[in-house]
């Protein structure tokens, strides 16, 4: 019986893996022409170009928009090809949710074809800040699949904070709320659909990270103006498509027990080693993957962002 179970598990294995090995970003569709692409939720990778992430692609009579351009030049393609197949139709605007990395280092290979690469000003001001230390980054993960890679930035850049755009004929908002995961992070929301790209403002099925440049505390807040759009769907920046009930469990909650823990210790004074042994055991998220990695920096760079900012 056990014999049998085991050999059953390892057909699966043999039937599905080579299925996905051949496929770097799942579609998962959306309906109306509206797609998520869904990238591993582990490293940056040789083998996955650095598309260890989540893309968008919306299909319109006049082409399609990529939602987000990969990491390199490389990746940039890899991606223009998925929403080809996809939409039958080549990519002919872009738009950056963010600045990380996989958000925007494949801007080049579009702007070189002519594509509209969209962004916010804020977006692209982060941008600026880390595009050289991110190459560098990825040298040594990319090896030659990042040569000729280059920082190139939006040929339309919206001074506001929120842009209502038609695109082939497509009502497509962009928003930002608050610094996110990355100063500037912006949110695609297609108002017919009630469909968020969220970009790295949602997390689900690994855990968030907070970075030296991440606030936790105005990233909850921004979570709060996104869940206050009422999506029916969101696309999280990383992880599987998901409802508002998803990603307030594994973002939305993760946050508010982080910056709510932050403020207590920080408003005694406690010191950051004191928030970590106290906060550095959350049972309620360790179900999420890379919890193990991540969750003590997260609750010590969220502490030293609150004592900084008193
Ligand atoms: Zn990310």
């Amino acid at each position: 019986m056990v014999l049998r179970h085991m050999v059953a598990v390892l057909l699966l294995y043999l039937l599905v893996l080579p299925a996905r090995a051949g496929e770097l970003l799942a579609a998962e569709p959306l309906g109306d022409g509206v797609f998520a692409l869904i990238g591993e939720t582990g490293a940056r990778s040789y083998e996955n170009h650095g598309l260890n992430a989540n893309f968008g692609v919306i299909d319109t009579p006049e082409g399609a928009i990529l939602i987000d351009s990969g990491a390199s030049l490389e990746g940039a393609r890899l991606l223009a090809d998925r929403a080809q197949a996809l939409t039958g139709k080549p990519v002919k605007w872009v738009i950056n949710t963010g600045s990380q990395d996989h958000r925007w280092l494949g801007n080049a290979w579009f702007r070189s074809r002519g594509v509209e690469v969209i962004a916010l000003a804020r977006t692209v001001a982060t941008q600026r800040t880390h595009g050289l230390a991110q190459l560098d980054g990825l040298r040594g993960v990319l090896k030659e699949r990042l040569s000729g890679t280059e920082p190139a930035y939006a040929s339309r850049v919206i001074e506001a904070d929120a842009a209502k755009l038609v695109l082939g004929g497509r009502a497509v908002e962009i928003r930002y709320f608050a610094d996110a995961h990355f100063p500037g992070d912006a949110v695609v929301w297609l108002p017919g659909k009630r469909i968020a790209f969220a970009g790295d403002h949602v997390y689900v099925d690994r855990l968030l990270g907070v970075l030296p440049q991440s606030d936790a505390t105005s990233w909850l807040a921004a979570f709060r103006e996104l869940e206050a759009l009422g999506p029916a769907a969101i696309v999280p920046g990383h992880g599987r498509v998901t409802d508002l009930a998803g990603a307030r469990r594994d973002t939305g909650d993760y946050l508010a027990f982080l910056t709510e823990g932050v403020e207590r210790f920080a408003e005694d004074m406690a010191g950051v080693e004191e928030a970590v042994a106290a906060l550095g055991d959350a049972p309620r998220f360790a179900r999420l993957a890379n919890y193990a990695e991540l969750h003590r920096g997260n609750v010590s760079r969220a502490y030293l962002r609150v004592e900084m900012g008193r």
